[in-house]
């Protein structure tokens, strides 16, 4: 393709950690519209893109390595990472040019560019809508107080998803209205000990369910980790993405699986069939031996188990209770 440097549109871009969506809303700034209204297509982009975070590492609930591997990505396609980065000022107008003043362990810097995407977090919006006047109280970040059954302090009025202080995601939120629709019908079901995954939509995604490696250690739970790069998945050969790893956590003692991370193509879908060896309590061998269809990026997951020391009190294959009759 013959394209001419004066067609590409350069863009530095500065995001104060990182945000969905970024390249369609520049694409759709480069969508030329023609005198007689006609839209041709988007002129391509250069974008230079920038990570300022001010913690010390991207992530910082996953383990190190997933962070590091995140980083990693970023930084070959170009994207720059400063972190830990202390914003200390930013002038100009975002859309037009703007200069961030910031602090790294390097020293006092500048970056230039032309639009921030600032992501800082969500709270809710309790204050001031008359919460206390109705005997419901909020916490010190201002979720809404509620028991394990999503009652709030007043009777008879429950709260629901990311305003009572659930995980910030949408299947969160869809949990906590089962747990009171049930509730209301007069059953009793609870939040609690509810494991939640979660999926970044990156590019390879990021999907997480259960317990990290730092949390292990942290609470001293003993653990095997068994780990698998995406580039023994022989599906990632096939569509020449071979970034990131799968992880996964297992109990040493009766061989179940604790946690497990992907950094990878299809990374949700993949962590839902861990989930379901989770939730139906098997063996890490189950996922080991399964019978996977090739080539798939599940089929990663018969590699990744295959690492895994047999458990100190193997209770037998699972699997073998899967089998179907002759
Ligand atoms: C950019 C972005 C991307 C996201 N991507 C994902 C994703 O990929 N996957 C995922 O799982 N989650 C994602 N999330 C998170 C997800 O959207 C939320 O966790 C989810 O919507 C929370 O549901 P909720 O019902 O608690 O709150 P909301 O969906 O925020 O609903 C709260 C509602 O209450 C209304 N409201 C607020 N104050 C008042 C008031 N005083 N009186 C009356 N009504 C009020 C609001 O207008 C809103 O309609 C994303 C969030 C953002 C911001």
């Amino acid at each position: 393709m013959n394209l001419s440097l004066a067609r590409f549109t350069f863009f530095g871009l500065i995001i104060i950690c990182v945000v969905s969506g970024i390249t369609n809303e520049l694409k759709a700034r480069d969508t030329e519209v023609t005198d007689n209204g006609e839209t041709n297509a988007p002129i391509p982009t250069l974008i230079r893109l920038t990570i300022l975070h001010q913690g010390t590492q991207l992530l910082d609930r996953a383990d190190a390595d997933v962070a590091a591997e995140i980083v990693r990505m970023f930084t070959s396609e170009g994207i720059d990472v400063l972190s830990p980065a202390k914003v200390v000022s930013v002038r100009g107008r975002s859309g037009t040019e703007v200069t961030i003043d910031i602090e790294t362990g390097f020293g006092e810097s500048q970056i230039s560019g032309s639009d921030v995407f600032v992501a800082t977090g969500r709270i809710p919006n309790t204050a001031g809508i008359g919460l206390e006047s109705v005997g419901i109280e909020v916490d010190e970040r201002g979720c809404i107080k509620v028991n394990e059954r999503l009652e709030t302090t007043a009777s008879n009025v429950w709260a629901i998803g990311e305003c009572a202080g659930s995980p910030q995601f949408t299947h969160a939120s869809l949990d906590d209205f089962r747990v009171i629709r049930d509730n209301l019908a007069g059953g009793n079901r609870s939040t609690r000990n509810r494991v939640i995954p979660s999926c970044l939509f990156i590019d390879p995604p990021v999907a997480h369910i259960g317990l990290t490696e730092h949390e292990a250690k942290r609470q001293g739970i003993k653990i095997q980790v068994a780990k698998s790069p995406m580039m023994a998945v022989l599906r990632t050969r096939t569509i020449d993405e071979a970034n990131g790893f799968m992880k996964a956590l297992i109990d040493p003692t009766d061989g179940k699986i604790l946690g497990f991370t992907m950094i990878g193509p299809e990374a949700g879908e993949v962590m839902a069939v861990v989930q379901m060896a989770m939730l139906a309590g098997f063996q890490s061998t189950v996922l080991k031996d399964a019978i996977l269809t090739h080539p798939t990026m599940a089929e990663g997951l018969n590699v990744l188990f295959s690492n895994v020391k047999p458990a100190s009190s193997d209770v037998g294959n699972t699997n073998a209770k899967l089998a179907p009759r002759e």
